[in-house]
């Protein structure tokens, strides 16, 4: 039993470590900090609570959101057109689907692998609303409840898989797949169809990588199960690609070619 403990702990740790790196590469030395290589714990109170309040100060996610807006609005404007827009409503709520689902499936479970991810999702969600906010958007998360969703489709789907997820621990972990998997289909969707400009689509890479590490997170957790998953949305070809690749290390939001350099060690990337 220990060692399944254990197991689960390098797995879940390997998980925020990366989550921190794909995110937020603001540290010059990203592979040597280990104080900064994991989120501290928020409760989903504490997270409720940043909803509430718009920008927490949660260790780690301030930094991260921080960068996220100078990284968007250091990048040029441009006018977004009727599929970028969609895009930003549609993604804004989906970021908080995954988030709200790993949320419920924490509180379930108490497995620190839904708690990494969701953090993560929060850092997704907000950067979308960066971008709403640096067009002046209304935002339909605006006063966003835990599991309310105003578009249909998503309420469904947060419906079914929370319901699906309370099956067992098993269960959570095929939803957190499934996820990952709408997910990654929807951004690739998204990013070859709808969006061209830069910001949207720096952010979106960004959400796609994370989304890929996501799922590698999952499928470890789930291969140590003796389960397969088999993906819905995206290819086999591809589901193979991500799981059978490493973590990814993007550039992060706190690297991005939208940054200057100032005196916080941020660095141009262009
Ligand atoms: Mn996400
Ligand atoms: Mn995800």
């Amino acid at each position: 039993m220990k060692k399944v403990i254990f197991r689960m702990l390098v797995i879940s740790v390997a998980t925020a470590t990366s989550l921190l790196m794909i995110q937020c590469n603001k540290t010059e030395d990203v592979t040597s900090s280990t104080e900064n290589s994991a989120y501290t714990y928020v409760s989903p109170v504490e997270k409720a609570m940043l909803l509430e309040e718009g920008i927490g100060s949660v260790d780690g996610m301030d930094d991260i959101i921080e960068c996220i807006y100078t990284c968007v609005n250091g990048m040029p404007y441009e006018d977004l057109s009727e599929g970028e827009i969609a895009t930003l409503n549609y993604m804004r709520e989906e970021e908080f689907l995954a988030h709200d689902v790993y949320v419920a499936m924490y509180d379930l479970y108490h497995i620190p692998v839904f708690n990494n991810i969701s953090n993560s999702e929060f850092i997704h969600t907000t950067a979308i609303k960066a971008v709403m906010e640096k067009y002046e958007l209304p935002d339909p998360a605006a006063n966003h409840e835990l599991g309310v969703f105003e578009d249909a489709s998503i309420q469904a789907l947060y419906d079914a898989l929370v319901l699906q997820g309370a099956g067992s621990f098993q269960d959570a972990l095929v939803v957190g797949a499934t996820i990952e998997d709408v997910d990654i289909w929807d951004l690739m969707e998204h990013m070859e169809n709808d969006v061209d400009n830069e910001d949207l689509t720096y952010v979106l890479g960004q959400l796609y990588h994370g989304s890929r590490n996501h799922m590698r997170a999952f499928t470890a957790h789930l291969t140590f199960q003796g389960l397969t998953y088999t993906p819905q949305y995206i290819t086999q070809e591809l589901y193979d690609e991500i799981i059978n690749s490493g973590w990814e290390i993007g550039n992060g939001f706190c690297v991005c070619s939208g940054c200057a350099t100032d005196d916080s060690g941020m660095i141009r990337t262009e």
